[in-house]
């Protein structure tokens, strides 16, 4: 059976800032080869607390483990040459991630929080040969004042925490309630039925360990406080992807024109988009057949 195309937030968005980016990394399966210290940090923490997550448990043994697995992976990230940059030491970041992972769980274990589910992955047909798709870090349910609450997560590790206004209207998030109010997540998460619905992001805010400054609080977990999506947000969403997608396939665009544009400046492709040549900073992946 031929399928429709798949389109995730990540995907979409970056159609809007550069269709030819979202050919380099989504068509062709380009991907930068030098391990950067805050991507591998991010890794390692979604894999420790996905290890946590599954468990559900809230047990000192859970903790523990996830702990090993994050320290596990940092340090395979160091062997295999990475080196620091930004303002943090590689020592630095890994104090961070296990004290992180500490108040988490803590966190976690008061609230007596539910897993629903852990790296969720769920599609959504938004019309003939579209499908929207996306991975949710984390679903967990609680009861408050007599109401089931089923949270959808994003788990985020920035350097300062995000405003209540950029997650109220973040469209990742508003894609994760669509996708969770889809049939596909309804048959498999049979505890939506009567929930209300919410999005947050679990928030690790990366500061240093035992800096003397006094401002300086350290590594800080803020837990989500989850915000429901309104009806025009879905509709703007749904709008959105739909135009992302038609510019993306539109054969004029495929072609960038604009390789000095400011938002060229950061871009992993810009070496590529100039010379015309691969650089040996990028790798393509095996796509999937
Ligand atoms: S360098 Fe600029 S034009 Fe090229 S892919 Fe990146 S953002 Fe797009």
């Amino acid at each position: 059976m031929k399928q429709g195309h798949r389109i995730s937030w990540s995907e979409a968005s970056s159609a809007f800032t550069c269709p030819k980016k979202a050919e380099y990394s989504y068509d062709a399966g380009l991907r930068p080869v030098v391990a950067a210290p805050a991507l591998e940090y991010g890794t390692a923490i979604h894999e420790a607390l996905a290890h946590m997550l599954i468990e559900d448990s809230w047990s000192d043994d859970c903790l523990a483990e996830a702990k090993h697995a994050f320290t596990a992976i940092f340090r395979e990230a160091r062997e295999k040459g990475m080196e620091a940059s930004g303002r943090y030491s590689l020592e630095d970041l890994e104090k961070m991630g296990l004290i992180h992972l500490e108040q988490f769980h803590a966190w976690a274990k008061g609230l007596q929080v539910r897993t629903l589910g852990v790296e969720l992955y769920l599609t959504r047909r938004i019309e003939k040969g579209l499908v929207y798709s996306g991975q949710i870090d984390w679903v967990y349910s609680y009861r408050q004042w007599g109401r089931r609450i089923v949270v959808i997560v994003d788990h985020k590790t920035p350097a300062r925490a995000y405003s209540d206004a950029f997650i109220a209207n973040d469209g990742q998030l508003t894609g994760y309630q669509f996708l969770m109010e889809g049939d596909e997540a309804k048959e498999r998460i049979p505890e939506l039925e009567g929930a209300t619905l919410m999005v947050g992001y679990n928030q690790f805010i990366k500061r240093k360990p035992g800096s003397t400054r006094a401002n300086a609080k350290g590594p800080e977990h803020v837990p989500p406080s989850p915000v429901s999506r309104s009806v025009e947000q879905m509709e703007e969403f749904i709008t959105f992807v739909k135009a992302a997608n038609q510019l993306r396939r539109m054969p004029g665009f495929r072609f960038a024109g604009h390789g000095f544009a400011a938002h060229c400046d950061m871009c992993d492709f810009r070496e590529l988009c100039i010379t015309g040549e691969m650089p040996d900073t990028l790798v393509a992946k095996q796509k999937a057949a």
